[in-house]
């Protein structure tokens, strides 16, 4: 499956999974009703004398079969339309079994009919046990199909308790399994659903950890190495412009040194939590790009906003430091602002070299400074 295209919203997922499995169980059975009509209409003792009936069969078959093939899944899978889809297509499903159901009924009441009767009845056997199975997805429908496809003829047969009671008590004892195997069949398709949907919930939940740092619940460079050229593409595309901020903390080896590594990861965390709330809007990218490196994507925001922003967040970080242990660390940053320009920048890469370099003037030039690319 294509994973975008999944929806992960428990009652979304089910409805999407139901459609998905309709529509590739369906075809194989249209066919076989069609099949089994024509065998029950050859191998009936006049096929000539049941010209009317036969060809009647054969076209209502038929057409059920291509309205089947034919409906395809609506190309916009939202939750309303794939609930229209299911309803139509259940439709499809319950005609089918009321069709097969009066075929039934009528081979078992037609006098020329008789040579071919048991075929007709071993199919209704085969297409009751198979949709049970296939179509569990919803029991009360499935419930519904069974009973249009099974009672006409047992009914029929019935009539003739003299006769065929012993077969009609067989079917009805072979209608109570059928019942049993439905509601054990649906319990197991949600159950199995139940589970679809916890490992997609999983898979997300590890793909959050793999794209988080997990010292300042930041992206971490992988989820920037993703996230930077889809940015980068669609600044091009939208002509929007999109700012990149590097920040590097100066001389953060000497708080290591002076105070511990413990302490410079209280100093880091710190840090994230002072870009969270310095840079609170909401398309905002706030990475760790390694060691006490920062970054941060800000699209749809010019130069001049970003570098209003930054050298905010320098000012306070200069002002404030940190407080640590009731002493306050001093604690600066040096920062590279830069804005995508497609003139000047051939790829994403060069856009971040750009800003990269602007850091590296910051730093060479004194550092707890800004400087733009
Ligand atoms: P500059 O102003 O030139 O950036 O000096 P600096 O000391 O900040 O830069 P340098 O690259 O020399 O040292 C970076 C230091 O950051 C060294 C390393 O021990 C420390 N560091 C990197 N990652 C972590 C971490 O996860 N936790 C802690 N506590 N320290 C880290
Ligand atoms: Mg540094
Ligand atoms: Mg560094």
């Amino acid at each position: 499956m294509t994973e975008s295209l999944v929806p992960r919203q428990p009652q979304s997922f089910a409805l999407w999974r139901e459609a998905q499995d309709m529509r590739i169980r369906t075809p194989l059975g249209g066919i076989y009703y069609l099949l089994a009509w024509l065998l029950t209409w050859g191998f009936s003792n006049d096929p000539q004398a049941l010209l009317v009936p036969g060809l009647l069969g054969i076209a209502v078959f038929a057409l059920l079969l291509a309205l089947r093939l034919l409906h395809r899944l609506p190309e916009e899978q939202t939750p309303t339309a794939l609930k229209r889809w299911l309803n139509h297509h259940w439709l499809l499903i319950l005609s089918t079994a009321l069709a097969w159901g009066l075929a039934h009924a009528l081979a078992q009441m037609h006098v020329l009919f008789s040579s071919s009767t048991i075929i007709a009845t071993l199919s209704t056997i085969a297409f009751s046990t198979a949709l049970v199975f296939t179509f569990s997805m919803r029991k009360k429908r499935a419930t519904l199909a069974l009973m249009l496809l099974y009672l006409p003829g047992l009914l029929s047969l019935a009539t003739d308790w003299q006769m065929k009671h012993a077969i009609v008590i067989t079917l009805g004892f072979y209608l109570s399994y059928l019942l049993l195997a439905l509601n054990r069949s649906h319990r197991e398709y949600h159950n199995t659903l139940k589970l679809e949907l916890q490992l997609l919930d999983q898979q997300e939940r590890l793909d959050q950890l793999s794209r988080t740092d997990s010292l300042t619940q930041l992206g971490n460079r992988y989820q920037f190495n993703s996230l930077f050229p889809v940015m980068v593409a669609n600044a091009q595309r939208q002509s929007q412009p999109l700012s990149l901020v590097l920040l590097d903390i100066d001389f953060f080896k000497r708080i290591n040194d002076e105070y511990g590594h413990a302490c410079g990861d209280v100093c880091l965390s710190a840090f994230a939590e002072r870009m969270r709330h310095n840079f609170r809007r909401g398309g905002d990218a706030l990475l760790r790009l390694g060691g006490e490196e920062f970054g941060i994507l800000m699209p749809n925001t010019p130069l001049e906003k970003a570098r209003q922003l930054a050298e905010l967040f320098r000012q306070d970080l200069e002002r404030e430091g940190f407080n640590l242990q009731e002493t306050v660390l001093p604690l600066t940053a040096s920062l590279g602002v830069g804005c995508y320009d497609m003139q000047r920048d051939d790829n994403a890469e060069a856009f971040f070299k750009r800003v990269d370099d602007a850091l590296y003037q910051a730093k060479s030039n004194g550092r707890n400074r800004l400087a733009l690319a």
